[in-house]
């Protein structure tokens, strides 16, 4: 366990503003974790951290920083068609996607080049393409910062839902994550992509029949020309999640908004905010619907729009970028006037999905 006092975050960030944190701590084990608890460094304001991908930072930070930096790698193959694979905390995603489609283990290989590392990745349940992450999920193991122990996590106690988990919410963030098991697929896979831009570019290669790599190579292709890349431009992906509406707000939305797109939440996908019985069900009435946040972005008139030190980048209305130059405090003033316009226009709220910690 390294300790660093009045440390810069600049690095640890992909929007790269500037940012001091009072304590930044290096974890790189279990037994870091545990002599960190002995010696109460729980015991005041604290945030983990992976590689700042889905993270922004305000100039000063007063809480502790633990920089997440658990390697570890295993993999069991329990028959043809399952492999097991856990793999540490401060892993690269993108080097354990990489690993599953050269192994030829299916699963994964939509969600290629999302940024950040496997310990984040349960926290918002990421996704792409078609793919998310509790498809495959088998098990997360975390740490109880509040009581000293570790515990192993199913799925179900993990309560994802889109771009959402336990881990996410007030109640669950007293837990860091150490390692996560996904459940991948082997030899009878079947590789049926249907999202609408992977298909197209499939097609466009004549490639009917796409194998793991195929998928890969495609999705990274579509990733490189619509995204900025943050060691250039930095980003944080996409600054607001889809908003998900609901039941008489997603009828009253649809029918005022008719020219909108909007899909139906997945089904069997648990709704935010909606409780669930016993049995894992959810009020029928509680249809659910997700809207573009990017396309409600772009027709109030903001994709490509430059505000100071901060743009909305002109190919992906839902990330905002900088030159370098920006402070955290100027990319949140673009959020805030997105919001704004989003919320006068079309009466719906653009909750961030970006984590923003510190203060001017
Ligand atoms: P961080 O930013 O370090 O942390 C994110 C949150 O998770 C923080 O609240 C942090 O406290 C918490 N956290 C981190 N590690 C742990 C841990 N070990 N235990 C408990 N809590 C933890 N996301 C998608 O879902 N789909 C995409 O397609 C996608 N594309 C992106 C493209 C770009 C260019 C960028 C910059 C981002 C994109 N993202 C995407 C967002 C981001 O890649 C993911 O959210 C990723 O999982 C973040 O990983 P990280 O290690 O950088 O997390
Ligand atoms: P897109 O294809 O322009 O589509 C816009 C949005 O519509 C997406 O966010 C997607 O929701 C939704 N969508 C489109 N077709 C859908 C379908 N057939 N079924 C269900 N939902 C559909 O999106 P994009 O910006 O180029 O991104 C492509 C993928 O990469 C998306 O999955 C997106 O989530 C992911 N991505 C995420 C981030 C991030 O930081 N979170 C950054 C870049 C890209 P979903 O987002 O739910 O898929």
């Amino acid at each position: 366990m390294n300790r660093q006092t009045q440390a810069s975050l600049q690095a640890y960030h992909s929007f790269r503003c500037p940012s001091i944190t009072e304590e930044e701590v290096s974890i790189r084990s279990e037994d870091d974790l545990m002599e960190a608890y002995r010696l109460g460094l729980f015991n005041e304001p604290w945030i983990v951290l992976g590689h700042g991908t889905n993270t922004l930072f305000l100039p000063r930070v007063s809480e502790r920083v633990f920089l997440m930096q658990f390697e570890g790698f295993e993999h069991e193959i329990l028959n043809d068609d399952q492999i097991h694979v856990t793999v540490g905390a401060g892993v690269e995603w993108d080097d354990l996607v990489e690993w599953s489609i050269s192994q030829g283990y299916g699963g994964i290989e939509a969600m290629i080049r999302i940024p950040g590392t496997c310990g984040a990745a349960p926290v918002q349940n990421i996704g792409a393409y078609g793919q998310e992450l509790d498809h495959v999920l088998h098990g997360v193991r975390a740490f109880d910062t509040q009581k000293g122990v570790f515990h192993d996590f199913t799925p179900d106690e993990c309560g994802f839902s889109y771009r959402d988990s336990l881990f996410k919410r007030p109640e669950g963030r007293h837990w860091i994550i150490t390692s996560i098991s996904l459940r991948l697929h082997g030899a009878s896979y079947q590789i049926r992509p249907t999202y609408p831009s992977l298909v197209a570019s499939l097609n466009e290669a004549g490639i009917s029949n796409p194998t793991l790599k195929d998928v890969g190579q495609h999705v990274a292709a579509i990733r490189a020309s619509k995204l900025p890349n943050p060691s250039s431009q930095p980003n944080a992906g996409s600054f607001f999640k889809n908003p998900v509406l609901r039941g008489d707000q997603a009828s009253r939305f649809m029918a005022q908004f008719p020219e909108v797109p909007w899909f139906e939440l997945e089904v069997g996908m648990s709704i935010p905010g909606v409780e669930t019985e016993d049995d894992g069900t959810q009020d029928a009435s509680s249809h659910a619907i997700k809207v573009p946040a990017g396309w409600l972005i772009e027709h109030v008139g903001l994709k490509g729009e430059w505000n100071g030190r901060v743009g909305v980048w002109p190919k992906q209305a839902l990330v905002l970028y900088h030159q370098g130059e920006a402070t955290g405090v100027d990319i949140l003033e673009l959020a805030s006037r997105i919001q704004d316009k989003v919320r006068q226009t079309f009466g719906v709220e653009l909750e961030q999905e970006v984590r923003v910690y510190g203060v001017e």
